[in-house]
């Protein structure tokens, strides 16, 4: 075999892993109808993927841009809600996957919003998800952009809060995930009662995702305690997340169109959640650690 040929074979793996390691599920490209959660939240994803728009009189805040192709999608679910694009005023996210920002340049360009990240995902924001800390493996730093980088307006710092009109919204720093994953909470106010909303970043330990020995992120595993602990000690009446099936959105979706009671407040549903994911990543933790003994 040629060097050059054998140099075109690595290249070629190394561009093929890269974007292997970010796949595209079905349900993250179809349309799902536009509603109205609770108080000022609405729901403007995809099947897969969630966004919320959350609107005041001074203005929209957008939560999650999603993939660069699901822009068209998120404006026609806020104009069929009655509400402009243009007054999306500030952009948030999750955390910094192509799934829940990949949008976000053309976002901030065609709206002017504001880009507000938390700290230490601001470097995968403005690069275009080039490392993947989580993975850590050989391909993880092949330079591959993920998406289209976009420049951050405001940097957040855990427990910042972010207000438009009366609206506050406060950052929870949740790492492990990514290092900067966001958990979102706010109160919201519906048919006289207040409830305390949390959208979940991500608690997941993904598929290669390496918890111990991670040269590109040391304190990976305990990020994952402290984002553990972090979410136990919120109050959560309303349980939204990055992905809708981290909540079973579509389920919850029929039964309000059923006409039942507001399926959405579920405080049991997520401490339910928050445990199982826990031992879940308690278990790989395990697995992981037994592994290099
Ligand atoms: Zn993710």
């Amino acid at each position: 075999m040629s060097k050059m040929f054998r140099f075109l074979i690595f290249t070629f793996m190394l561009v093929f892993a890269g974007r292997a390691l970010a796949q595209e599920a079905p349900d993250w490209t179809n349309p799902f109808p536009p509603y109205r959660i609770i108080g000022n939240i609405y729901y403007v994803g995809s099947q897969g993927l969630a966004s919320y728009l959350i609107t005041t009189p001074q203005g929209n805040i957008l939560i999650n841009s999603n993939l660069e192709k699901s822009v068209p999608m998120i404006r026609e679910s806020i104009e069929k809600l009655g509400f402009r694009f243009s007054d999306t005023k500030i952009l948030l996210i999750s955390h910094a996957h192509w799934d829940h920002c990949a949008g976000s340049a053309a976002i901030k360009e065609l709206t002017g919003a504001k880009y507000m990240v938390m700290d230490a995902d601001v470097p995968a924001i403005e690069d275009g998800g080039k490392l993947n800390f989580g993975r850590d493996t050989k391909f993880s730093d092949s330079g591959v952009s993920q998406y289209q980088p976009a420049k951050v307006d405001r940097v957040l710092h855990d427990g910042d809060q972010v207000k438009l009109g009366d609206t506050v919204l406060t950052a929870h720093l949740t790492p492990g995930h990514t290092k900067g994953t966001t958990t979102w909470t706010m109160k919201v106010a519906d048919g006289g009662k207040t409830y305390n909303v949390v959208i979940v970043g991500s608690p997941n330990v993904n598929p290669g995702y390496k918890l111990v020995n991670n040269a590109l992120y040391p304190q990976i595993a305990s990020d994952y305690e402290r984002m553990f602990r972090v979410l136990k000690s919120l109050p959560c009446d309303v349980f939204l997340g990055a992905h809708g099936n981290y909540y079973g959105m579509e389920a919850k979706y029929a039964r309000m169109k059923a006409g039942e009671p507001n399926p959405f407040i579920d405080p049991e549903g997520y401490k339910i959640y928050v445990a199982e994911r826990e031992q879940t990543f308690r278990a790989e933790l395990a697995k992981q650690t037994a592994a290099v003994q």
